[in-house]
């Protein structure tokens, strides 16, 4: 086994902890990456939530993140050592079922191997996650970081990027379309930028009203109050696709009234049960659907596409040393607009 320095989360608690941490041998097929840069997701302080009640184990997040691959394994043919890469929240899938081969290894039937808190698909043993400073990854599910593109800011894209990206490409978002994002946190503002690169006239829909300044900053030409009946009465059957990372519970009912004949409405991240009174989809034959996370072929694309529009997220940098800050900020919507980590703090005692 090698060894390794990451944040850490013990058996029953949710606060991260400086520790050595455990990484297998490089397999035939493997990479061994210092990270650099890791982004800090909605779904870290969900696994940190869940742990705290969680006898067993030890938790460390962390699935979206920059880094140099350091050495590789003897059957690796696409990377080399000095190379920049990046991994997302999968790493690996079973390879042979419809959804692998359509290239949507995210939705694997096997269920993927998760980032952290994931099973290796050989030894049976928990993943553990990018707070850390190194992560070994077959090469399969690493992603060449292409020249140009702030590893920083690049860093979330492997997470909160191919989320909202997916679902813009998969409903033919581009010039002549109309967007609408509900919500305008680590997802929403992703997917503001990309549909506005898109080519997509682009609004946002927000229950704040200080957000107004902020959409336009992403480049949005509209933006509706949600509050308002009014505002949202004028914007009525407006939108082709409507993008909504409200991860709150919420009433899709106002948000499925402002998409347009034919149009989706397209829930990102994890709702739970809903109801949805199909009248509000009958009137206008809309749609409503769901996405998370992305296969391999369309993050390879995303990051081509990012490098192509200079487009990163907008970051807040923290050393890692601050993660439980971070997290707590995170906690109350207190971020512009995603957290990411500096790891090379962790090469100091
Ligand atoms: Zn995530
Ligand atoms: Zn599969």
């Amino acid at each position: 086994m090698r060894t390794t320095t990451g944040w850490q989360a013990d058996p029953g608690t949710r606060r991260l902890r400086r520790t050595t941490l455990m990484r297998r041998d490089l397999r035939p097929d493997d990479l061994a990456i210092r990270v650099d840069y890791c982004g800090v997701c909605h779904s870290d302080l969900h696994a940190l939530r869940a742990h705290e009640s969680d006898a067993g184990g030890v938790l460390v997040p962390g699935h979206e993140f920059t880094g140099t691959v350091r050495e590789v394994g003897s059957a690796v043919t696409g990377f080399a050592p000095g190379e920049a890469v990046a991994v997302g929240n999968i790493v690996d899938s079973c390879g042979t079922c419809p959804m692998c081969l359509a290239g949507q290894e995210n939705f694997c039937r096997d269920f993927p191997t998760l980032t952290y808190g994931g099973r290796d698909r050989q030894d049976g043993t928990t993943t553990l996650g990018g707070y850390s400073r190194e992560y070994v990854v077959r090469e399969a599910f690493a992603h060449h970081l292409p020249a140009g593109l702030d590893a920083a800011g690049a860093a979330p894209l492997l997470c909160a990027g191919i989320t909202v990206w997916e679902p813009l490409r998969a409903l033919g978002v581009g010039p002549g379309s109309t967007v609408a994002v509900a919500g305008l946190g680590g997802l929403g503002h992703l997917a503001v930028k990309l549909a506005v690169a898109l080519g997509a006239t682009t609004s946002v829909l927000s229950r704040t009203r200080e957000k107004a300044d902020e959409a336009h900053a992403l480049g949005a030409d509209g933006f509706v109050l949600a509050t308002d009946a009014r505002q949202m009465a004028a914007v009525r059957d407006r939108f082709d696709v409507v993008i909504d990372t409200i991860s709150a519970p919420h009433d899709l009912a106002p948000y499925l009234r402002t998409v347009a004949l034919d149009g989706t409405l397209s829930h990102l991240g994890h709702l739970g049960r809903v109801t949805v009174d199909t009248t509000d989809l009958l009137i206008g034959r809309k749609k409503l659907g769901s996405a998370g996370s992305g296969g391999r072929p369309s993050t390879a694309a995303l990051l081509r596409f990012c490098a192509a529009h200079r487009l990163t997220a907008d970051i807040e940098l923290l050393p890692s040393s601050r993660v439980n800050t971070a997290l707590d900020r995170l906690a109350r919507n207190d971020v512009r607009h995603r957290f990411v980590l500096d790891m090379s703090d962790l090469d100091r005692q």
